[in-house]
């Protein structure tokens, strides 16, 4: 079996499973995985997919560019990255360029990875502390966290950001900051708690918005980074 999109072959794996009915498809990072009884089964859906296969492909190798040393999105404005294999070790961000100098590949990804979180940490640290001190907010500490969510605040009022965060353009990190510190007053999404959100970013319903749009972009760089 062969699928080519754009000229590209895509990595294929077949399950045989001889008890199952339906024959199924999924991507593991830009492997297509496929489950079927047979290779009739197998060759058949396929075939019948070839639209959502190709879509997927696409939308994985697009992800997949951002870190092979070619663009990266920070504080919302794209920049062109490039990888300097002549020195080590090191990070220089340009007007629209960034520069990472490591010695392949590989390296230039853990350096970017490492580079990125510790912009979003000190890009977050200054918002939370002028914006709990303008607004009277108390809170324990300021974390970084993976995943899915881009803050979060426990009941012991420890603040958690997200490791990208600083991909995002600043207003909206404000935004985030904002909700994250209203549920140092109110751990709940009530009313009391969207008041507090609006005294504090009186913004937040259009960069709410605008924060759902980076979702998707934040998925597909979690894919390939975590
Ligand atoms: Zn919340």
């Amino acid at each position: 079996m062969e699928i080519l999109v754009d000229g590209k072959q895509v990595k294929l794996r077949y399950m045989k499973k001889p008890h199952i009915r339906n024959a199924y498809l999924r991507f593991k990072g830009d492997m297509l995985v496929v489950t079927a009884r047979d290779e009739r089964k197998a060759e058949q859906i396929i075939r019948e997919n070839r639209k959502w296969i190709e879509k997927h492909y696409r939308s994985i190798r697009e992800s997949r560019r951002l870190f092979d040393a070619n663009s990266i999105l920070f504080s919302g404005k794209r920049f062109v990255a490039l990888l300097d294999k002549t020195a080590r070790n090191s990070v220089e961000t340009n007007s629209d360029v960034i520069i990472f100098r490591a010695k392949n590949e590989d390296s230039a990804e853990r350096l970017l990875d490492r580079w990125l979180s510790e912009r979003s940490i000190s890009m977050v640290s200054d918002i939370v502390v002028s914006k709990a001190k303008e607004h009277c907010a108390e809170f324990r500490s300021i974390g970084i966290c993976r995943g899915s969510r881009w803050g979060s605040c426990s009941s012991k009022k420890e603040l958690k950001f997200n490791k990208y965060i600083c991909m995002i353009p600043i207003d909206i990190t404000e935004y985030v900051v904002a909700h994250e510190l209203a549920h140092t007053h109110q751990l709940n999404h009530s009313r009391a708690f969207w008041d507090e959100v609006e005294r504090m970013c009186p913004d937040y319903r259009t960069l709410r918005k605008e924060l759902r749009s980076y979702d998707s972009y934040r998925r597909s760089v979690f894919r390939k980074l975590e």
